[in-house]
């Protein structure tokens, strides 16, 4: 599969000979090879760029000690780069659902796995913020979608808002708040409806559900397989709706998680969650450091 960027880096030191500190020469040679990993790890190419530009000035001229070779000096510069430019605020500041009921808007494209982590949230802010949730879908389009989460709920032990046909989004919004304010709830997540692609109608009506909640989180969900679609589509919901985070899902699977450092460095917002499978309790908190080390190889 992928060669991991020690060995691309150790290939190219061997060459090299030892010296107290990193030349500029050598720098470049190295950059080379962390250019490639990145690209290969589906960090988008401007984002790669910048994060070489980043690097390079604190590479040039940093002292080589005995113990490492330049090449594992590189990764070491590479690797606390990558974990500065990815880290987000922790668990504790992720969600802020004092003041309650609180609404969480969860937003994002169809198979993203939006309703998946949905369910995933509020098991665990059930269970391991002893918070009581309601969960609402919002997808009027999809009747499948709505039952879906009613499933997921039955299945977690989490009230779900029942469903009424012919209401649109905003009035489920509005029944969910009113829902939530009476029964004593702490948060209500509101599952939005998703579409194949990004659309006026689609944005509007997400517009429209924020401005009648006033969300405490926005999260965005994508899917983290999907590379520079996933960051394009991350930067379209901060500029029309704002997001207050991202959840990258199927971080499970081969992909290396590049989509995790272009979208923080694009949209600026904090990844606080990565889906790990399709169980209810596949999901983490995201750790800079993890992805660091997939990215890297
Ligand atoms: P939605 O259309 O965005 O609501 O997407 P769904 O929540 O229905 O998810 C689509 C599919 O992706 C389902 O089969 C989920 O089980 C699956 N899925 C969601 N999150 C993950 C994940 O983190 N890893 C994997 N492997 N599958 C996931």
């Amino acid at each position: 599969m992928f060669e991991s960027l020690s060995e691309r880096l150790g290939g190219v030191f061997d060459r090299l000979t030892k010296q107290g500190a990193l030349s500029a020469d050598d720098v470049k040679t190295a950059l080379r090879e962390v250019r490639v990993a990145l690209l290969e790890a589906d960090v988008s190419l401007p984002v790669a760029r910048q994060f070489i530009k980043a690097v390079e000035g604190k590479a040039t001229g940093a002292a080589v000690t005995k113990s490492v070779t330049p090449g594992q000096q590189v990764v070491k510069i590479v690797h606390d780069e990558l974990i500065e430019m990815l880290r987000g605020e922790g668990e504790a500041d992720a969600l802020k659902i004092d003041n309650p009921p609180a609404a969480l808007l969860m937003v994002g494209l169809q198979g993203s796995g939006k309703t998946t982590t949905t369910a995933k949230l509020a098991k665990r802010l059930k269970d391991r913020n002893g918070k009581r949730v309601l969960m609402a879908s919002l997808d009027i389009y999809r009747p499948a979608a709505m039952e879906q989460l009613a499933i997921l709920g039955t299945q977690i032990g989490v009230d779900t808002l029942p469903i009424v046909k012919g209401e649109s989004a905003v009035q489920i919004a509005k029944r969910a708040k009113q829902q939530a304010t009476l029964g004593g709830y702490d948060v209500y997540m509101l599952d939005t409806a998703g579409r194949l692609h990004i659309d006026e109608v689609l944005m509007g009506e997400v517009q429209q559900v924020r401005d009648a909640v006033a969300p405490r989180e926005t999260l965005l969900v994508v899917d983290g397989l999907t590379g520079q679609v996933a960051v394009d589509v991350a930067q379209e919901f901060e500029d029309k709706v704002g997001i207050s985070g991202v959840v990258l899902t199927r971080m499970d699977g081969d992909g290396r998680g590049g989509a995790a450092l272009s979208m923080r460095a694009v949209t600026g917002k904090p990844i606080r969650f990565v889906g790990l499978g399709e169980k209810m309790d596949a999901l983490e908190t995201f750790e800079a450091e993890r992805i660091a080390g997939r990215i890297l190889g």
